[in-house]
């Protein structure tokens, strides 16, 4: 019976094949092949899907390690075989590579030169077997076995029950072989070549292993688990051009019409998939529709392409930002936000809480899934999962699924996803998780972790005790403090130009509540720095570039010291200048920092 546990519970990915197969569960139409009558004798309950990535990572829901006989689905391997082992030209000159427009056995041959329409059908299939290369039927055999073995990254075996089960009835088969004979199309003892065909199409495979061999296929011939190359790019490509095009035999048409990716189906109720540079997918489920293909395979394979925007001939749109599609390894930063010297030291102990995860270019499933294999391998410590999308430009359906299933799955585990997005493609995250840059996104980690601690980043904290003054005595704070003036900036109060105002004559500027932030304008979002409460800066914190302006972010105030007032002080109080001097401003700081700007 198929079975409803999950293999890595908890997965996105393998939750989102999960629901799949349980939509599909009552879809009871069909019936199991019994032309092969070993074939009937399986339960037609059986339903596997399994995904393979092309960096070798296999997903799998349902039956999926159950095996049963590859049948059809050997068609495009031995196809890759006889390209491989006598180029396209010469396979050509054999069979042809035109959709048929036929059931799977369909007797009809090219008229002159008697080629079988194409290899996806029983007659080119035929043929194609006969080309691989071999001494005798029995090598012919051994190659194939292997060849299949390469795309599936592990040792294949024929269930010979099934072998004997089809040479004893596959008169179709026969008559195929013997017209192709008469015609020409087919050499050699009609016999041994029908043997050597029957062979490969009762070789045992499971979901697992369609996923990896059609993965190979969408990797252009290496085996992603492996790391072998099976076949050339070239032969890749062209097998699957013709899958494409003959794949499901007379419902080729409509299957590209709208499932969209190369596919091959066998009457034992697999379905392989294969879309180019992303994945291989093996379904599997017995009972078949009147044209020999799963009923529960297509209806799968239907949802995948449809729910995960996977059409081949879908259009995309020119990308905006154009890099390479990239995930790269998550490293710890740190916001651009001047922090008093207390919350400092807290992140800086703690560097492994918070993780930023840096995407580029359009945002595809293979980049999703990297990105769901990175954050698997999180360090348990991790509470901040930060997802850089400021360098992304298109966000395909599927990778969006797989980003939005990651959030909730790092939430029941604790870790809250956050999405650093100018375009606030909020399908992604809760709103309350998205930030338009980097940097906001990694002051709110910061402020959560720091809250976590028991400080308060947005708490005020008066001048008298900011931690520039260090251990000086009563005294000499209450003169510190004294040689400050205060500056009220309501929120949304620009300062402008902030060479002017805030750098001439200011020598140091003190955050005592409410947060101030550099901007490029007064409308944009992105910020150069922000500072809060217990910040202390000194002109050269400030843009030299005039463009930038300062901005209340909310109601703040700020303490400052004139040159003129440290002057007076210097005269008054001189150990509160010195005090001043030797403190410790976090421009010195060597921490690495976000790159907002
Ligand atoms: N071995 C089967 C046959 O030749 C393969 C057909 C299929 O899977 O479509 O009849």
């Amino acid at each position: 019976m198929g079975n409803e546990q999950q293999d890595r519970p908890g997965d996105p990915l393998t939750a989102l094949l999960d629901q799949v197969r349980l939509r599909l569960r009552d879809l009871d139409d069909g019936e199991p092949a019994s032309y092969i009558p070993e074939l009937g004798r399986v339960d037609p309950d059986l339903f596997g899907l399994s995904l393979c990535a092309l960096d070798g990572q296999v997903y799998a829901s349902g039956d999926t390690t159950t095996p049963f006989t590859v049948q059809s689905v050997s068609k495009p391997f031995v196809f890759a075989l006889a390209l491989a082992d006598h180029g396209l030209e010469n396979v050509l000159a054999r069979v042809g590579a035109e959709p048929s427009g036929e059931a799977f056995n369909s007797i009809r041959l090219e008229p002159v030169t008697g080629r079988p329409p194409n290899p996806m059908v029983n007659a080119g299939a035929i043929v194609t077997s006969s080309l691989v290369a071999g001494d005798g039927p029995d090598e012919r055999s051994a190659r194939i076995l292997e060849g299949l073995s390469a795309f599936a990254g592990r040792p294949l075996k024929v269930d010979e029950a099934v072998f004997a089960s089809e040479r004893a009835t596959g008169d179709r088969n026969r008559a195929l072989a013997y017209l192709m004979h008469n015609a020409g199309s087919l050499t050699g003892d009609v016999e041994e070549q029908l043997a050597v065909y029957f062979r490969q199409c009762s070789v045992l495979v499971t979901c697992e292993d369609l996923a990896v061999m059609h993965a190979t296929l969408a990797g252009g011939g290496v085996n992603p688990v492996t790391g072998d190359r099976v076949v050339a790019p070239r032969h890749a490509q062209h097998v699957l051009a013709v899958m494409a095009t003959c794949g499901m035999y007379d419902a080729s048409g409509q299957w590209m019409l709208q499932v969209g990716m190369p596919a091959k189906s066998g009457v034992s109720g697999a379905i392989g998939v294969a879309l180019p540079g992303q994945f291989g997918i093996g379904v599997f489920s017995p009972p078949l529709e009147e044209k020999g293909n799963s009923v529960r395979g297509i209806a799968a394979c239907h949802l995948i392409s449809d729910q995960f925007g996977l059409h081949l001939m879908r259009a995309t749109v020119p990308q905006r930002r154009p890099l390479p599609p990239r995930s790269l390894h998550p490293a710890p930063l740190r916001s651009l936000r001047h922090r008093p010297r207390s919350q400092r030291e807290a992140l800086d102990a703690r560097p492994d809480r918070i993780r930023v995860h840096v995407l580029q270019g359009d945002l595809d499933f293979a980049t999703a899934e990297q990105t769901l294999r990175a954050a698997r391998e999180l360090p348990g410590a991790v509470s901040w999962f930060v997802l850089d999308l400021t360098r992304v430009g298109r966000v395909e359906t599927v990778a969006a699924d797989l980003l939005r299933a990651l959030g909730e799955d790092l939430r029941t585990r604790g870790t809250r996803m956050v999405l650093a997005d100018p375009d606030e493609r909020q399908a992604m995250a809760r709103p309350a998780d998205e930030f338009p840059d980097l940097g906001r996104a990694l002051e709110s980690c910061e402020d959560g972790l720091l809250a976590e601690l028991g400080l308060d980043p947005d708490a005020p904290v008066p001048l008298a005790d900011c931690d520039l003054f260090g251990r000086a005595d009563a005294r000499v704070r209450a003169a510190l403090a004294d040689a400050f003036d205060t500056l009220r900036l309501p929120e949304g109060e620009t300062v402008e130009p902030p060479g002017a105002r805030l750098s001439g004559r200011i020598v140091l500027w003190y955050v005592e509540s409410g947060r101030l932030a550099v901007c490029a304008d007064s409308v944009s979002t992105v910020r150069t720095w922000s500072a809060g409460p217990g910040a202390a800066l000194t002109p050269a914190d400030f843009p030299a570039r005039m463009s930038r302006q300062v901005l209340a972010e909310r109601d703040t105030v700020c303490r400052t010291l004139t040159a003129e007032g440290l002057m007076r002080l210097r005269a008054s109080v001189p150990e509160a200048v010195a005090v001043l001097e030797r403190a410790p401003l976090e421009g010195a700081e060597t921490v690495d920092r976000a790159d907002t700007a």
